[in-house]
């Protein structure tokens, strides 16, 4: 599946946000949306206002890159999402932040969605006990997420869990850190998902 290879500060700096792309490195004084705030390219710091167009359109891409999503995959999301019960923007936001790729990085497993997707495409984890390898699959509540007992040991995953212990997995998350497992008690609402986003936006723009 194609995917974006280019450089990813220039997403958040396009964004004007930090979309936390790169891991440790978008903690650091390194990050690229705090070192140089404007728009890549030449005409970066030259920009003029956006129309209601462009601000919905910004909206969408965002989430796209926050999540590492392609347009047509987005867009089924949003199908989705439309034909839930509820506000179609926050159904949206709930699915996203189900997939198990963001459920791992969410977990700490991982120390950006790009690592967590590669952890799940080599097949370290399991849901109800059986192994998937689908970063895109979405967990729901009661499923059991957890990490294959062959790969417990592996320097790269323990370091990293280490290095996340103190992060708070989100309340739609009861893990267990000792047994490296989690229970998806419930379905995110929007008040979970501290992604400051305008998702009204993206209903708008699909809408019309
Ligand atoms: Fe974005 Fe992280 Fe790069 Fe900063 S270091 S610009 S947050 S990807």
């Amino acid at each position: 599946m194609a995917r974006y290879t280019d450089a990813v500060c220039r997403l958040c700096r396009r964004e004007d946000q930090k979309l936390f792309l790169k891991g440790d490195r978008c903690y650091t004084e390194k990050c690229a949306a705090n070192r140089r705030p404007y728009p890549p390219g030449q005409h970066g710091q030259g920009r003029s206002k956006t129309s209601e167009y462009g601000r919905q359109l910004r909206e969408k891409q965002k989430a796209k890159r926050y999540y590492g999503i392609l347009e047509s995959q987005f867009r089924g999301y949003f199908e989705l999402a439309s034909k839930r019960k509820g506000k179609t923007g926050e159904n949206l936001l709930s699915i996203l932040e189900t997939r198990l790729d963001n459920t791992i990085y969410r977990l700490g497993f991982a120390m950006s969605r790009a690592e967590a997707r590669q952890l799940v495409l080599h097949g370290h984890f399991m849901v109800n006990g059986r192994k998937v390898n689908i970063p895109s699959f979405l967990v729901k509540p009661g499923m059991i997420i957890s990490l294959r007992d062959r790969s417990r040991n592996l320097e790269k995953i323990k370091s990293v869990i280490e290095a996340n212990a103190s992060r708070t997995p989100p309340r739609w998350l009861e893990y267990d850190p000792n047994a490296s497992i989690a229970k998806v008690s419930t379905m995110p609402i929007r008040e979970d998902i501290d992604f400051p986003i305008e998702e009204q936006l993206i209903v708008e723009l699909y809408s019309k």
